[in-house]
């Protein structure tokens, strides 16, 4: 390393314009500005390296301030630039400002990009390795902003004593678009992981790192330089933004970093010995920017409202405490091993001298001790020896270790050499256990970060996946219960099909039994219609014979007459010319006259006595008609003399009743009367001497007896005359009743009857309406049937004249040929033989006839049937087709319920195994905690680092727990 050379911080204010809330409220703008260096606040001056007034632009503050850094890092200077200041003060402003904005674009853009066109214009010789890393400190914990997964990690000192965030990612860039892309990774993972990206901002101070390595090919010198480029948290103490949800414990933690960033700063101020670096992690990084080896600007943010009057002034302060920090800046130069060869020869050169001079003073203590003394020229001289010792060290390029506390400078603290050697070895070997100590715990809050994150992972996974069983839960008791809906259908259908079946089988017997209604129905149709015939033959025959009869009758009268006239002739002609014959005539005559005076006698008696018959028939039938009457009548009187009868028995028994009971009060009336005598004789026989008084009394006593039954007597009297008065009444009444019970009784039979004779009618009418309609149907069958019989018949009747021709001619032939030749026998048997045949088939055919006839008369019962089976199978085929439908469609339903369901655990599974596979590449660079020593030229660089990218994937958060997930899972 180069020698150092002590340089001042640097400290530069900016003031921001007012802000739109401030001018809407009014506030005044109170920084005054005197020169380039110059701000009064309230009449003090505060002075700075630069001040910048509000209306400086991003390029101007760019060009004044960074662009040397730039140069400075290249050549191999480490730098930092840091943004101080009170929240909304232009901190952030002033660093990023709008990172893809030309005009708007703060420092570090402007530095990314100026960086790279530096190296574009240097040596080609050169070759660089730039690598970036990203990270904020948040409640004193730094989190890695280009890995989220990195959200502890600690600080370590490398061989020259130099604190750097241990395991942090550093990403190797090679053009301007990279870097930028890593800062605008860091910024998204930053926003991600708060939920008030504002308020979180303002309570972290963000850390962009760049670092530097070039090597010049030819001479192999090598050169590092750091660049931090520092967005501070928000100067004003956390209670004065009024730091909400915060725990106190936080607030203090809040403020902790930034405290001890002054008292740090103080302290270098003050040039005490003692610097708290590590207070707080921040102070610890920034150790080499704070008084050590960088050239470091500090940016002072104010605001000009006199609202932040206090505020400003204080970061004014503070700015000004920290422009009086030296540091002793040098170079980072790697030596090359001539470099390394020629320091070890000047080393070893002033090992020689020192080693003279050592023996050159013990030889001089010696001499001292043996009392010698020793002249002042022969004296060690001190002088010549430092000026030795000073003009070796110069020439040799000593390495500069990192200004740690001397314990020598301790205040209080007075140490030998050795002491001195010893407690120092001591220290840093605590301070190596402390930074292992913090390393481990580092390791383990990581450790238990992961867990936690892996834990929320599971329970995330447990829920969702007992949501998704609740919900495949549901859909399978859905499922079920369509089942069981769907079996009850079907069953409700099969039962349906039997009752159908049932109903079928039950409608065919009913057919069955129509049809046998039917054919006895036209049975009898044919025995009444033969029945008829036949009583028509016969009435036709009466009619016959009566028309005969009475011909004969006429006939008869006509001859008798003619006779009669023939005689009257005769005897009035013959009167004279057979006077003889005369004689004979008169007997004849007179014979016939008595003959037909006894015929017409008994005609005349006979005609009487059938007109008596029928009057008397009529008389009787009159008579049995009033006899039926009458002995309706007679039977109701019977029954209501019956009735009567009965309430009089009813009566008399209650007569009886009453009767004894009066008897019985008369027995009671004598008892008392019997024993009132008794007394009255007892008193006589005691009272003797009072007896004609006593006889007076017994008179008296005797009538009043006398007049008390003369009362009674005639009380019963009148009782019973009005019970038999009383009686009579009832049973007349109840006679009454009777009657009209009776009465009514009748008129209820004579209606029922009429009822069951019109019922008996209406049901007559229907059954011969029915008969005719049967009968009519019967008719047109038959008429059918007979058409078809007759054009049978005569068909059969033309085969049979054609068979018989052709047998006859045959028979001819056969004739004539028997005559050529002799006949054989067995052609006659063949004759016979076809004569059977031919007799046995008519005999069959005319039975087939007859069988055709039958089933002719069966076709349209059958044909009913048929139709009515075909509309049943019809009716239970659409039934049929409806139940099949109905299982099709929910069977479909089903089907489709299932592919759904699938379906919804399809992609589930899908993801998951996506991720997985997406999970597995692990690079080695960003294995959490393994430093990275990449040594690779510019064009390795660019093949190493692509994958590394941010397009490389798998720094998506949940992708990589995921596949955290999966492998334990594996
Ligand atoms: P801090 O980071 O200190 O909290 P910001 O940088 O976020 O504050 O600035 C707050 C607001 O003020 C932002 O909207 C920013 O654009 C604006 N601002 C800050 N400084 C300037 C400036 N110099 N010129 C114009 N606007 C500024
Ligand atoms: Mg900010």
């Amino acid at each position: 390393m180069a020698d150092p050379a002590p340089t001042t911080i640097k400290v530069v204010c900016r003031f921001r314009p007012l802000n739109s809330s401030e001018l809407a409220r009014g506030d005044q703008y109170i920084p005054k500005f005197k020169g380039e260096d110059c701000v009064l606040m309230a009449g003090k001056p505060y002075y700075f390296d630069r001040v910048f007034q509000s209306n400086t632009t991003q390029v101007q503050f760019y060009n004044a301030v960074a662009q040397q850094i730039v140069k400075d890092v290249l050549e191999g200077y480490n730098g930092t630039i840091f943004a101080y200041g009170q929240t909304s003060s232009g901190k952030t402003h002033t660093m990023e400002g709008k990172l893809h904005d030309e005009d708007m674009m703060g420092i570090i853009p402007r530095i990314v990009q100026d960086i790279f066109n530096y190296i574009y214009s240097m040596d080609e010789n050169l070759e660089f390795h730039i690598k970036v890393s990203y990270f904020e400190i948040y409640l004193d914990k730094i989190r890695d902003l280009l890995d989220v997964t990195k959200t502890n990690l600690s600080v370590h000192e490398d061989k020259n004593r130099v604190p750097f965030v241990k395991g942090c990612t550093e990403r190797f860039v090679c053009s301007p678009q990279e870097v930028m892309d890593a800062i605008d990774e860091g910024k998204n993972n930053r926003s991600v992981a708060v939920t008030n990206m504002n308020e979180h901002s303002s309570r972290s101070h963000s850390i962009f790192l760049i670092n530097i390595k070039q090597e010049n090919t030819q001479t192999e010198q090598k050169l590092t330089g750091k660049l931090y480029l520092v967005d501070l948290a928000g100067s004003e103490k956390v209670g004065k933004t009024g730091a909400e949800g915060t725990v106190l414990d936080e607030a203090k933690m809040i403020n902790k970093s930034l405290s001890s960033l002054g008292i740090v700063i103080s302290a270098l101020a003050e040039g005490s010995s003692y610097i708290p670096y590590r207070d707080s992690k921040m102070t610890r990084i920034l150790q080499d920017s704070l008084g050590g080896n960088c050239r470091t600007t500090m940016v002072i943010c104010c605001s000009p409202s006199a609202y932040n009057d206090a505020e400003t002034k204080t970061t004014l302060q503070f700015g000004q405490r920290a422009k009086t920090i030296k540091n002793n800046v040098s170079l980072n130069v790697e030596l090359t091993a001539e470099q390394w060869k020629s320091k070890w020869e000047k080393e070893k050169e002033k090992n020689k001298t020192l080693k003279n001079t050592v023996t050159w003073l013990e030889t001089e203590l010696n001499r001292w001790r043996g009392g010698e003394s020793v002249p002042v020229d022969e004296q060690f001289d001190k002088e010549k020896a430092k000026a030795e010792v000073q003009a070796l060290d110069t020439a040799t390029n000593n390495d500069k270790t990192a200004p740690t506390p001397a314990l020598s400078t301790l205040p209080g603290v007075k140490l030998t050499d050795a002491e001195k050697g010893k407690c120092e070895a001591e220290m840093a070997k605590l301070y190596k256990q402390l930074d292992d100590k913090d390393e481990e715990i580092n390791q383990q809050s990581q450790l238990v970060e992961k867990l936690n994150e892996q834990m929320l992972d599971q329970e995330e996974l447990l829920a969702s996946s007992r949501r998704d069983h609740d919900t495949l839960q549901k859909e399978l008791n859905r499922l079920l219960a369509e089942n069981e809906a769907s079996k009850e259908e079907v069953k409700e259908v099969l039962q349906a099909l039997e009752e159908l079946a049932v109903n079928y089988d039950q409608k065919s017997q009913e057919v069955e039994i129509k049809s046998q209604e039917f054919e006895a129905l036209s049975e009898e149709l044919n025995e009444k219609s033969s029945s008829l015939a036949s009583i028509d033959s016969e009435l036709q025959k009466l009619k016959e014979m009566t028309i005969h009869q009475k011909k004969r009758f006429t006939e008869m009268m006509s001859s008798l007459l003619k006779d009669l006239a023939e005689i009257g002739i005769a005897v009035g002609s013959n009167d004279i010319k057979q006077q003889e014959s005369t004689g004979l005539i008169d007997e004849e005559f007179t014979v016939a006259r008595l003959y037909i005076s006894k015929m017409k006698s008994e005609v005349k008696t006979m005609v009487k006595r059938s007109k008596l018959l029928e009057s008397s028939k009529a008389e009787n039938t009159q008579k049995m008609e009033e006899t039926e009457s009458e002995l309706t009548a007679c039977q109701l009187r019977i029954s209501q003399y019956e009735a009567k009868i009965k309430s009089l028995t009813d009566c008399l028994q209650n007569v009886e009743q009453k009767k004894r009971q009066l008897e019985e009060n008369v027995d009671c009336l004598n008892e008392e009367i019997v024993r009132i005598r008794a007394q009255e004789k007892v008193n006589t026989m005691e009272k003797e001497n009072e007896i004609q008084s006593a006889n007076e009394v017994k008179d008296a006593v005797e009538k009043q007896i006398q007049s008390h039954r003369e009362a009674h007597q005639r009380q019963i009297g009148n009782l019973r005359d009005e019970l038999d008065t009383k009686e009579k009444l009832i049973t007349e009444l109840q006679d009454l009743n009777q009657k009209v019970m009776l009465e009514q009784e009748r008129l209820r039979v004579e209606h029922e009857k009429l009822k069951a004779a019109d019922q008996d009618k209406s049901r007559q009418i229907l059954d011969l309406t029915a008969l005719q309609d049967r009968q009519e149907q019967a008719r047109q069958d038959l008429k059918g049937l007979e058409e078809t019989v007759a054009r049978e018949l005569q068909t059969l009747h033309n085969l049979r004249r054609l068979f018989v021709q052709d047998l006859s001619s045959r028979v001819k032939k056969n004739a004539q040929m028997d005559e050529e030749s002799e006949v054989s026998a067995a052609q006659k048997r063949k004759i016979s033989f076809l004569e059977n045949n031919l007799e046995q088939l008519t005999k069959v055919h005319k039975q087939l006839v007859r069988d055709n006839a039958d089933l002719r008369c069966e076709i349209p019962k059958m044909e009913k049937r048929l139709r009515a089976t075909a509309e049943r199978v019809k009716a239970l085929e659409t039934a049929l087709k409806e139940a099949k439908e109905n299982a099709a469609r929910d069977r479909k339903q089903y089907q489709q319920e299932m592919e759904r369901i699938k379906d919804a655990n399809k992609p589930k599974n899908m993801g998951r195994r996506a991720s997985a596979v997406i999970a597995k590449p692990i690079r080695p660079g960003q294995l959490p905690g393994a430093p990275i020593n990449f040594s690779v030229n510019r064009s390795n660089l660019i093949e190493n680092n692509q994958p590394a990218g941010i397009k490389g994937g798998g720094n998506n958060r949940l992708e990589k727990n995921r596949s955290c997930l999966m492998i334990t899972q594996l």
